[in-house]
């Protein structure tokens, strides 16, 4: 059992980390193109625009359209949250961490490098690769995210096919109902490193205010964290060492106590037992993402019919 601490990496774990994370996006086809070629990281802006055009050009009712766009925010917000919690369990075993991850966890998308790195980073040392503290590397992250949380693009916790055909018989059946549905959905996965880099000051006023204020905005209505929420997440003192987890994507105050209430419950219950915690919070991240899919299209599609 590891020491259920953090702690920083030593150079050999470095090299194995950054190995790690050269072998998924080797494997991972759209990610291994936007290393290449930063223009492919346009799929997504296009797939929102798409799914925008669809929602209007179908749309029989504007409440269900919002109603629809709302429930795929929540859908990403919890998604993510849980996404989170299950990446910080697998921190606390740092054996894990290099190529052979994914034949003892399963798929692990990109992303999940990019989070280890961000609470492993004294010094900076893969700077351009997995720090957002350089224009490459801030790329790489915010890419890393999209590729990762996109239903278009993700293959966890299945490999892609079954995700896309879900999609696709949503969008070719039943745009009206769904199509609002993914364009909230892939929004709010657009917004989650935009959010990321908002608490950690990265963006400031004199980038682009339209922006700048947009997000002030977003910040003020309790969509995005505040610096200081954010400050607690990298706090490792406490006893659960890991706390906030909503923080760092789409925020909530009232979600982050009852996340918090199952971290700790978790952790607590885990230590106790001398079991592994992402054995525990890998099945629940997948069932509240299956939940979540499933009840909101199937809620949408009733009221459609009903409509
Ligand atoms: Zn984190
Ligand atoms: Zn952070």
């Amino acid at each position: 059992m590891e020491e259920l601490q953090h702690r920083e990496l030593n150079k050999d774990e470095q090299q194995d980390l950054l190995n790690l994370y050269y072998y998924i996006c080797d494997n991972d086809y759209i990610m291994k193109k936007m290393l290449v070629n930063k223009k492919w990281a346009l799929l997504f802006p296009y797939i929102i625009i798409f799914l925008t055009i669809l929602m209007i050009t179908t749309c029989k009712n504007i409440m269900l359209s919002i109603f629809a766009i709302i429930l795929g925010l929540l859908s990403i917000q919890l998604n993510f949250i849980f996404s989170h919690m299950y990446v910080h369990a697998l921190m606390l075993v740092y054996s894990l961490w290099n190529e052979t991850m994914i034949n003892i966890v399963g798929n692990i998308p990109p992303v999940v490098v990019t989070a280890f790195y961000h609470h492993h980073n004294e010094g900076d040392w893969a700077k351009g690769i997995l720090s957002y503290t350089t224009p490459d590397g801030a790329f790489y992250v915010m890419v890393s995210h999209w590729v990762s949380f996109s239903l278009f693009t993700s293959y966890f916790p299945i490999n892609g096919i079954l995700l896309k055909l879900f999609i696709l018989i949503n969008l070719v059946l039943y745009p009206a109902e769904t199509s609002g549905f993914f364009l909230g959905y892939e929004f709010g996965a657009m917004l989650l490193p935009i959010s990321h880099a908002w608490v950690h000051n990265k963006i400031k006023v004199s980038n682009e205010k339209i922006l700048y204020y947009s997000l002030k905005f977003l910040e003020y209505i309790g969509i995005f964290a505040t610096k200081e929420d954010h400050k607690e997440h990298h706090n490792y003192s406490g006893e659960y060492v890991y706390t906030s987890f909503t923080s760092s994507g789409l925020y909530s105050v009232i979600l982050d106590n009852y996340v918090t209430n199952i971290w700790n419950y978790s952790f607590k219950k885990c230590k106790e037992y001398n079991y592994q915690l992402y054995k525990v919070l890998m099945p629940l991240g997948i069932m509240i993402m299956y939940f979540t899919l499933g009840l909101s299209i199937f809620m949408l599609i009733q009221i459609g019919t009903i409509l």
